[in-house]
């Protein structure tokens, strides 16, 4: 048991620069992650970042963590404690975080905490989706991109959004035939960029078509798919079969709030950033005093957006603390104007709707 003055959750992106701000502010910092290394989901991308170079674009994701990491170990100054492999499994009422590690378990007492645990994968339902092969598009990245495994030799890609789109070219960069990438909407989800690659080395992308079911006797031998109609319902006769061994799924995030839940902070279910989100004010601070949320726990978006949210909710985390930060207001204006910037585009309208409903409703 231990009393801490800051407490992070996730060394991810938006975790990485709250710990960084309050480390500048003079804070001492626990970074916890269940993961034995920090970097969220940078880990595993091997691509080169899109958006500014003010955000790390055009630098692959692995080596942005590594950038973090320096970073972080620059300004620690002997007040950084990094406890990896451990999992925060419970944060009860009167603010004590229950910490496992190696079947260990241990309570923490921290002043503040900043939650940015990410997010989860969804899925989706249809016959044979627990057929070994059917897998996640983040578990296929775990599995190529860390531990150096393939998930198999032909693969079907659901869903055309960014991180479907990037996974499929790293399918087939992996030496796995992407037979089809499939879409339940209109349009392709992600950018142009990453179709256009997958279109060049022969990949079809069908839209208004989606998976129906997976067949195999042990695992996956292939997988049935059809168009939709306007009504978003199967059309039947359309059904194609595909010889593939590997379904991969790429249907979207949900925040991942239950260590919030547990703590009953204020939710809502916004489906822009992905489903149930803790409602924070304009500090970035839960309905719970002195408990903050950033990243894609609060709002499913970038690692770009997660970053400069992860520097906000560590200066105000800071500051929650009574922690001196020269040019504060200077700071936290320009970092705003960053986030505006970042969410003007049109890939990013769906989080603008979502923030207007939240100020609508706040
Ligand atoms: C395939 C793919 C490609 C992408 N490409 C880009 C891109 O090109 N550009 C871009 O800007 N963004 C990209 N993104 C999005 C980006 O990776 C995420 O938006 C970003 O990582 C979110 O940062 P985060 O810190 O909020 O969460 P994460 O990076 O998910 O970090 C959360 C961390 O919290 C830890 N954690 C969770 N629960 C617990 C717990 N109970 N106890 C302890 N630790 C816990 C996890 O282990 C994890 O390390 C991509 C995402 C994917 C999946």
């Amino acid at each position: 048991m231990g009393t801490e003055e800051a407490v992070v959750i996730g060394a991810g992106p938006a975790g990485l620069f709250a710990a960084y701000e309050l480390l500048l502010a003079g804070a001492d910092v626990t970074l916890i992650d269940r993961a034995a290394q920090a970097g969220g989901q940078l880990v595993k991308q091997t691509h080169k970042f899109f958006g500014s170079k003010e955000h790390y674009a055009s630098i692959r994701g692995i080596d942005i963590r590594h950038r973090l990491e320096h970073a972080l170990e620059k300004n620690g100054d002997g007040r950084l404690r990094t406890l990896y492999s451990t999992t925060v499994a419970g944060f009860y009422a009167d603010g004590a975080l229950a910490c496992v590690k190696a079947e260990r378990y241990y309570r923490l007492h921290p002043e503040v905490v900043v939650v940015a645990t990410g997010a989860s994968e969804r899925t989706v339902a249809f016959a044979g989706n627990d057929l070994p092969g059917v897998y996640a598009a983040g578990a296929v990245q775990t599995l190529m991109n860390e531990q150096g495994i393939r998930p198999g030799n032909r693969a079907l890609m659901v869903g055309s959004g960014n991180i479907g789109l990037i996974v499929a070219y790293q399918l087939m960069q992996a030496g796995i035939q992407v037979e089809r990438v499939v879409e339940a909407a209109d349009e392709i989800g992600g950018y142009q960029v990453h179709a256009s690659k997958l279109r060049r080395l022969g990949v079809p992308i069908e839209t208004k078509t989606t998976i129906k079911r997976a067949f195999g006797t042990n695992q996956v031998e292939g997988a049935e798919i059809w168009r939709l109609d306007a009504k978003g319902e199967g059309i039947a006769g359309s059904e194609e079969r595909l010889t593939v061994d590997t379904v991969c799924l790429a249907v979207g995030l949900s925040p991942l709030v239950e260590l919030l839940s547990q703590l009953s902070v204020d939710t809502r279910f916004i489906p822009e950033f992905g489903g149930v989100a803790p409602v924070l004010d304009e500090t970035y601070m839960t309905s719970r005093p002195g408990v903050f949320a950033c990243g894609d726990v609060a709002n499913v978006e970038e690692a770009s957006t997660a970053m400069v949210e992860g520097r906000l909710a560590g200066i105000h985390a800071a500051g929650y603390l009574n922690r001196q930060i020269p040019r504060r207001k200077e700071k936290i204006q320009a970092l705003e104007t960053s986030l505006r910037t970042l969410r003007s585009g049109p890939a990013s309208e769906h989080v603008r709707k979502g923030l207007r409903k939240v100020g609508e409703h706040a």
